[in-house]
């Protein structure tokens, strides 16, 4: 089972950037308040997420390590309106399958409670231990992809692994605004987010994670019809540092890249403004859970809407209304 961890490892490990993914999405899952993730050698020699969620019981700890072991579904029906951002059950047994994992987890809130299991490539040692630990989890990789040489050679340099692994954490500290986030790189603070509750919080983190330029003109709107909330910022073609890259989506709280939401973003866009322009956003769609299927693909950015159409002509309509006002 060790072996065809790693094989199906390719699918959810690819680079120190997906473990950050995978981890920071198992601590939202366990309802963090606050996200800390520490690198060394953009992530190559060491990755830590830690985080102040509900914990794992000492009993499930080596279980949580296992394929297919998820406590976030208990049957294929619930795959079905899904909330949680993981539920498969493979993405610690497959980073632990090519690195030297730790997992420290407590559920209690006596800071001298806790327990520690630890896994090297293929060889897991069940052996559980206590180990102190506030309430909450500690995951530490090491020396990723360390018995599988060829993936290995496949990383590149500390600067460009690093810069995946911030996109990644820029991404995840968007898609939650209310929660505290932390990114650390060979012991120097990248960022430190406090969680932001109003417009002006909000507005800190942007400015933050996209530089002053984002929010110099860009519009902030927040619309609903018919169950259907649209919110967030849209840059302004008078936007003068758009930067190709700054197009951020999300549905539910969930990362998305969409065709047919880029669609309707950018058709909303050229119709109201003008041609040649890159359309940059930060936005949030909040809609019924059981109208969109995020089973779609291992890294979940892919979403499948019941109803695409509808959602389709929602944003259009929504964009189209928003942008039309801000430019009469
Ligand atoms: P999935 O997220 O798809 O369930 P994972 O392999 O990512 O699968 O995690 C396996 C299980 O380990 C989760 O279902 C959860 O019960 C537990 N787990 C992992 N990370 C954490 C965490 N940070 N806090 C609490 N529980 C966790
Ligand atoms: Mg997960």
């Amino acid at each position: 089972p060790r072996l065809a961890n790693q094989i199906a490892a390719g699918e959810v490990v690819e680079r120190p950037s997906s473990v950050v993914k995978e981890l920071v999405e198992n601590a939202i899952d366990a309802g963090a308040r606050r996200v800390e993730v520490e690198l060394e050698s953009g992530g190559a020699r060491l990755i830590r997420v830690r985080d102040d969620g509900g914990g794992i019981d000492e009993d499930d700890l080596p279980l949580a390590l296992s394929r297919h072991a998820t406590s976030k579904i208990a049957s294929l029906e619930d795959l079905e309106g899904v909330a949680s951002l993981g539920f498969r059950g493979e993405a610690l047994a497959s980073i632990s399958s090519v690195s030297r994992l730790e997992l420290v987890s407590n559920t209690q809130d006596d800071p001298t409670g806790g327990w520690r299991v630890v896994v090297e490539g293929r060889r897991m040692e069940p052996r559980v231990t206590p180990s102190p630990h506030p309430r909450g989890t500690s995951v530490t990789v090491r020396d990723l992809f360390f018995n599988t040489p060829a993936r290995r050679k496949f990383l590149r340099t500390e600067k460009t692994e690093f810069g995946h692994v911030e996109e990644a954490f820029r991404r995840q500290a968007l898609s939650r605004l209310d929660v505290g986030w932390v990114l650390r790189h060979n012991q120097k603070t990248i960022h430190q987010l406090r969680p932001g509750g109003d417009l002006v919080g909000h507005e800190r983190r942007l400015q933050a994670l996209l530089g002053k330029g984002f929010l110099e003109n860009a519009l902030h709107l927040d619309l609903e019809t018919g169950g259907l909330r649209l919110w967030g910022w849209v840059g302004l073609p008078t936007h003068s540092r758009a930067q190709a890259d700054q197009q951020y989506f999300f549905v539910n709280g969930r990362v998305v890249r969409d065709r047919l939401v880029a669609h309707a973003i950018r058709q909303a866009y050229r119709d109201v403004l003008f041609h040649g322009r890159h359309p940059v956003f930060v936005l949030y769609l909040e809609v019924d859970p059981t109208v969109v299927d995020v089973n779609v693909h291992p890294t979940k950015h892919e979403v499948r809407f019941r109803d695409g159409r509808m959602v389709h002509d929602f944003l259009f309509s929504s964009l189209h209304r928003a942008l039309g006002e801000a430019r009469a």
